[in-house]
């Protein structure tokens, strides 16, 4: 006995009579517009929002998730950014520039981490090496060692929002 499955679920029936499983494309077929939910029509028979309100909705996940980090002071250092605006404060000058545009208020800025100076790795060469040459000469690899303990001394090539602390501060405090 052959077993046949069969896929179970809604099928949809097209403008010129025939079946298929996807609702947006017999939708297509009829020419029928689908609308997002704020009555605007969609661009395309697959998307179920329009532009407009996926943005909108993303903006309030995020907020919600800006919402539930915890506050902890400002050392006044440690740089810090501001999501809504995309907007990265290194020092007060910065902070007070930012407050200039902005109405009265508290704000959160998400505190920054540093990004390090990445290290050179000894297969950096790797695409390079002839087959049979598994080991990257001793005096290259020292060379490499010595450079990278150097890296190590600088100060953070650059900061990314660390999302794990936020700050609140009042405008009023840095006109
Ligand atoms: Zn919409």
């Amino acid at each position: 006995m052959e077993e046949i499955k069969i896929k179970s679920g809604t099928v949809y029936q097209k403008a010129d009579g025939t079946y298929c499983w996807d609702e947006a494309k017999a939708l297509e077929s009829f020419n029928v517009k689908r609308k997002c939910s704020c009555g605007a029509e969609l661009q395309n028979y697959y998307s179920t929002q329009c532009w407009e309100c996926k943005r909108r909705e993303q903006d309030a996940k995020q907020r919600e998730r800006i919402s539930k980090i915890p506050v902890i002071p400002w050392d006044g250092k440690t740089p810090l950014f501001n999501d809504p605006s995309d907007t990265f404060i290194m020092d007060e000058d910065d902070l007070q520039n930012f407050f200039e545009d902005q109405e009265p208020g508290d704000y959160a800025f998400i505190v920054c981490v540093p990004n390090a100076w990445r290290h050179l790795d000894y297969d950096y060469w790797a695409d390079e090496m002839p087959d049979n040459m598994d080991e990257l000469p001793k005096k290259v690899e020292e060379a490499i060692d010595n450079f990278n303990a150097f890296l190590d001394t600088l100060s953070p090539i650059s900061y990314r929002p660390g999302y794990a602390h936020k700050v609140i501060l009042n405008s009023e405090d840095y006109r």
